[in-house]
């Protein structure tokens, strides 16, 4: 037995994130008939619905019956007016409608809802059309993403939602396309390849739209390109503006709007040389876009570095790597640099910047008055207020434990731990790339004065590349994934492990820069929040709750199960009278597929569903699923220590971004551990070397690994089935075929 410390195990395995383009499960496969482009019309005529325009959508406030945007209006503080559910009338909440939707795989989407029809994007892309006060499918719009483009993914094949604007429907397909539907019958508009589809890049975030633009960013920093946002116009699809992240890679003008600002900023603060010049040195836009009416800009979010490894990613330079983990504002029109704000310099860890901002009033101006500010808490684990019509720093508070930095400048700039930067021998990142904070989107209440953060603790351990033991990774980000992580453990590490991350609700107040309360969850990666006017906030949890909590106290006053693991937010509307939470539920993203060995028990591969409750309800919830996995190994243990070690550094560099780490998988996609496929070699390189499964997203991964390799990786499978037996994890065969019957 390796001797290790369950710490550092604790890192190494929480090491990287994210996940896949992994299959679907095939248990569900009955559930996965491609639907057909625009299956259904409705009777609808497109001129009278989702007539919804930059003017309409500022009255956003005064129109809480509706949901207009990705996160209820342009200042996205997911805060609702309405209180017909509130404290005395919480009790009598039950079940409105349910709605299932056609695919497995994680749901991470806002629903919108205009005059009475709900708009929400599920997973693989797919847009369904729905009657918001009964659920009935008004139509189904597949945009058919294949596989082998699924592959690309860090994260799962998730979309967090859609826009709406005069009558059209945008959603950013996961390829990397952007589509228009017509509204009232799902029909395809116009379609828009936003990016070069050679490059691994996806799109997962909601487009938003104004004044006659609809803009969409991409993700694909883990993998290796250069991010940037666009503008199209709504009715053409033609390009209006494009904001680069990064440099050019010769440093020449692309022909953008952000060429002005490189030329006179942000190229210099990059090196001639090193990954980035070919990989695109990242800073991917996959979450927030804000449109700020105020001062007519577009406020971005942008991502971290590709590699992450500044020392790969730009061996020669010492710069700050602008705009990488920035806030950049441009102008609405033209997408011309307005302003900066750059959270992580030269980031290092995958401390994005793309997490939620939000624009409110706060008493920040002189003698008390009201001013306007974005906020944001990015993953770095610090609380962001910046002036919004000139980007000042306004202050910068650490809302989660942290150990990257010591404080902050005066101007906002982080005084950097050295260890952090040095990666010294032992140092524990916190946050790590998982985030303090990830998509889950944070609310803010005008009337409490608090945020309400998803907020999260994972560490991480950042292994250097090793010349004398190459990794060999699909993603692209200069560390070993592997580093640390021992091939055999003790009976005890997965629950050590699992108490090294937690997450929580917490309420921020942004102007003392405090928390004002806070409530603790088991698991990290839980739901986005939802506000609203009667001082409730709502968060789902990946245990399968949606729970209401006093906004000013945090107690806990009603829950309801989802009867499915949960992490897309809730959100809130009204029709002919009647209040309506809702939320997409369905597990899997980063957070549901590596980190299933933290989960108190496995999920089940099972269809996003959209679920309601309103006053008086009288629905039932779908039944949950049950796992179908047999606790069983069903190949004999094969190879030595040395074949199971390489197949654990493959498995780490490959494999557990979709089937969990340590081979221990949340159960949405298949645990290979006690997979058939597992057990015979040619069943393993039908789908491993062959591309069986490719339109479920499982490609061939024959050009990227040996025979020898692959091979290792189905021992390593195998050995930690056998493990688990002997830990008393699980069961023999014999055993389970005499106890099944
Ligand atoms: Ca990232």
């Amino acid at each position: 037995m390796v001797k290790y410390s369950t710490k550092l195990l604790g890192l190494a395995v929480l090491s990287v994130l994210t996940a896949c383009g992994g299959e679907q499960a095939a248990t569900t496969a009955s559930a996965d008939q491609p639907a057909a482009a625009a299956t259904e019309t409705s009777a609808a005529n497109s001129a009278d619905v989702a007539q919804v325009d930059t003017a309409r959508i500022e009255s956003a406030a005064r129109q809480p019956e509706q949901w207009m945007t990705y996160s209820g209006g342009y200042e996205e503080q997911r805060h609702s007016g309405l209180t017909t559910i509130n404290r005395d009338t919480l009790s009598d909440l039950g079940v409105g409608w349910t709605y299932e939707m056609r695919k497995t795989r994680g749901v991470e989407a806002t629903p919108v809802v205009v005059d009475g029809v709900m708009y929400v994007s599920g997973s693989w892309s797919v847009v369904y059309a729905l009657d918001a006060t009964t659920g009935a499918e008004l139509w189904v719009y597949d945009p058919e993403v294949s596989g082998q483009d699924a592959a690309k993914g860090c994260c799962d094949v998730v979309n967090r939602g859609l826009a709406v604007y005069q009558g059209k429907v945008f959603v950013g397909v996961f390829d990397g396309r952007l589509e228009a539907l017509d509204a009232a019958t799902g029909e395809l508009l116009w379609s828009t390849v936003t990016v070069d589809q050679s490059k691994p890049y996806t799109i997962t975030g909601a487009p938003r739209a104004f004044n006659n633009k609809v803009i969409i960013g991409n993700g694909g920093a883990e993998l290796g390109v250069r991010g940037y946002v666009t503008a199209y116009d709504t009715d053409t699809g033609e390009l209006a503006w494009r904001f680069y992240a990064t440099p050019n890679p010769e440093k020449k003008p692309d022909g953008a709007a952000s060429d002005a600002i490189f030329a006179e900023l942000a190229n210099d603060t990059w090196g001639d040389t090193g990954a980035w010049t070919t990989d695109g040195g990242g800073g991917t836009a996959w979450d927030s876009m804000v449109y700020d009416p105020v001062n007519n800009q577009v406020v971005i979010g942008f991502g971290n570095g590709s590699p992450w490894n500044d020392n790969v990613r730009d061996p020669e330079g010492n710069g700050d790597n602008l705009f990488l983990s920035s806030i950049v504002a441009v102008d609405a029109d033209t997408g011309a640099y307005r302003w900066h704000f750059q959270t992580t310099p030269r980031d290092k860890w995958d401390y994005t910047a793309t997490q939620g901002i939000v624009i409110a009033d706060l008493p920040l101006g002189e003698n008390g008055a009201d001013r306007r500010v974005v906020m944001q808490a990015p993953k770095n684990g610090f609380f962001y207020i910046l002036d919004a019509a000139t980007g000042q720093f306004i202050s910068g508070n650490p809302y989660e434990l942290q150990t990257w930095a010591t404080g902050l400048t005066e101007e906002g700039r982080p005084i950097e731990n050295p260890d952090a930067r040095n990666l010294a021998p032992g140092y524990i990142a916190l946050p790590g790339p998982m985030g303090a904070h990830n998509w889950h989107p944070m609310a803010y209440s005008p009337e409490t004065q608090l945020a309400y953060i998803p907020a999260n603790r994972v560490p991480q351990g950042y292994g250097d590349l090793n010349p004398d033991d190459p990794s060999n990774s699909f993603w692209n980000i200069g560390y070993d994934l592997a580093a640390g992580l021992p091939s055999v453990y003790p009976k005890g590490t997965l629950e050590a492990i699992s108490k090294e991350i937690s997450g929580s609700l917490l309420a921020w107040d942004p102007v003392a820069g405090k928390p004002a309360w806070e409530v603790p969850h088991i698991t990290t990666g839980n739901g986005g929040i939802l506000s609203t006017a009667s001082g409730l906030v709502f968060q789902n949890t990946l245990m399968g709750e949606i729970v209401a909590y006093d906004a000013r106290t945090g107690e806990r006053l009603w829950s309801s199960p989802l009867n499915n693991p949960t992490s897309a937010p809730v959100m809130t509307y009204k029709v002919n009278g009647e209040q309506y939470l809702a939320t997409a539920t369905g597990v899997g993203s980063s957070w549901g597929l590596t980190y299933g060995f933290a989960w108190s028990e496995q999920a089940a591969p099972q269809p996003g569903k959209v679920i309601t409750f309103k006053i008086g309800g009288t629905g039932e919830l779908p039944a949950s699923v049950l796992p179908s996995v047999a606790r069983t190994p069903k190949g004999e243990a094969i190879g030595d220590d040395a074949v199971a070690l390489l197949g654990m550094k493959r498995f780490a560099d490959n494999c557990q971004f979709c089937h969990g780490g340590l081979a221990v998988s949340s159960g949405v996609l298949p645990d290979l551990r006690w997979s058939a496929y597992a057990g015979n070699e040619a069943a393993w390189d039908t789908i491993v070397r062959d591309g069986l499964l490719t339109d479920r997203g499982m490609v061939s991964f024959a050009d990227h690994l040996s025979k020898e390799e692959t091979d290792a990786i189905r021992a390593y499978v195998l050995q930690q089935a056998w493990l688990a037996v002997a830990n008393g994890d699980a069961q023999a065969p014999s055993t389970v075929a005499a106890s099944a019957q």
